[in-house]
């Protein structure tokens, strides 16, 4: 007894191909990265812009380290707010067009701490079916009553809005881009119908920050929709390349968040050094977006030739999904690839619906056309892309959507 279900659990996820393991890497993050004494291609960071590894983050960090050191010693709300905390707090804000920002240590806990403080049991929280972990599990915290509504589907989106009145407070939150599928949710609509029922708007952009908008702030540039979302929610983990969750909106909000976020408040500040690489990754975006243009040279291109194989592939950011169906199989393609030098683990249940497990494919703007051609020969000589296939393609992507 006592610990016996363990090894009952893992037995069960192993039976599955569910159990997950990670693999060690020896080198600094990068397209290619090491693993055992070998070089991998890597296409499943979401470094986008190969920022994690530049070196005018590294100088940075390493300027911030002399500086201040490395730990913070306690919450920002006890000793631990720092110079850096607030100089990066101000150029987030700037970034998303918000008159503030608050730092979280993660992004995950950003979600968290802001959907349980602005929501409880006398509320609604409504969210998209394919949000991230990270939100639901803060939905699910908060104590609220928790509607999910089909992918990107705004009219039941306000079929539950009508039908929530007797609600204190609504809160609507979706991912702009969706982490495991990367599609992107129509912000304008959602942006209509939320003020049309005067419930609060969330959105968190933690894949678009970097990616999209002509300056790379995110996808509520790219929409043009500054100003009208109530709360932005953003990592710093992604194309940034450094460490850190935020939320951005107004002042007032901001302040609410301070005192009643509990992952704020009870959690080490983050060290000033990460913020020192953050506020680095984001000045030179402002800067130059070469990298950002790169970054898209290389998804149009992947795309284009993904397409001649398949129908219907998702989205259009740097997350492309080939669907493959059950674990197992998508295991051993992962398997092929990389006995073939390419790291793409398999995405599995309950990361994705049932049924729909899937290659996740992230692009970087340090990838060369040769390295995409690589990866697009070896998907061929596997067998995931035969022209045949597209069909099952197809109808396992279908799935997504039902679950
Ligand atoms: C990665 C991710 C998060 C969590 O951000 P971290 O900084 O990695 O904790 C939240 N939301 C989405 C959509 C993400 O992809």
């Amino acid at each position: 007894m006592g610990l016996d279900f363990i090894l009952d659990e893992l037995k069960l996820l192993r039976e599955q191909a569910l159990m997950r393991e990670y693999r060690t890497i020896e080198s600094a993050q990068g397209s290619y990265i090491q693993i055992e004494g070998k070089s991998y291609l890597s296409f499943c960071s979401n470094n986008y812009l190969g920022l994690a590894d530049h070196p005018r983050i590294k100088q940075a960090a390493i300027a911030a380290i002399n500086q201040y050191g490395w730990g913070t010693g306690a919450s920002r709300l006890v000793a631990g707010n720092m110079i850096l905390h607030q100089e990066l707090e101000k150029k987030i804000a700037e970034f998303k067009g918000t008159e503030a920002a608050l730092l979280f240590p993660t992004g995950y806990m950003a979600n968290v701490g802001a959907i349980c403080a602005l929501v409880g049991r006398e509320d609604i929280v409504i969210g998209d079916k394919l949000n991230h972990a990270s939100i639901i599990d803060g939905c699910r915290q908060s104590g609220a009553t928790f509607r999910v509504y089909p992918h990107n589907d705004v009219s039941q989106l306000e079929s539950l809005l009508q039908r929530s009145s007797k609600h204190r407070r609504r809160l609507v939150v979706t991912d702009s881009v969706f982490s495991m599928d990367g599609d992107t949710a129509p912000l304008p609509e959602i942006v209509e119908i939320t003020q049309k029922y005067d419930a609060i708007l969330m959105v968190d952009d933690a894949h678009a920050m970097g990616v999209f908008g002509q300056h790379g702030k995110g996808m509520i540039e790219d929409y043009g929709l500054e100003g009208k979302i109530d709360i932005i929610m953003g990592s710093l983990s992604k194309a940034i390349g450094s460490i850190g969750g935020f939320i951005a909106g107004n002042k007032d909000l901001i302040d609410f968040f301070k005192n009643k976020a509990r992952s704020f408040i009870y959690t080490t500040a983050l060290p000033p050094a990460a913020c020192a690489a953050s506020l680095a990754g984001l000045t030179l975006i402002q800067e130059d977006t070469t990298l950002i243009d790169k970054l898209w040279d290389n998804i149009r291109y992947l795309r284009s030739q993904l397409s001649k194989f398949i129908s219907n592939i998702s989205g259009e950011s740097p997350i492309i999904p080939i669907i493959i169906g059950s674990s197992e199989d998508a295991l051993n393609v992962s398997t092929r690839l990389y006995e073939n030098g390419i790291l793409i683990p398999a995405i599995r249940p309950p990361t994705v619906p049932l049924g729909t497990s899937r290659l996740r494919i992230s692009l970087m703007a340090t990838h060369s056309k040769e390295d995409i051609n690589r990866l697009i020969d070896t998907l061929k000589n596997i067998g995931v892309l035969t022209h045949g296939n597209a069909k099952h393609v197809k109808e396992g992507y279908a799935q997504t959507d039902v679950g």
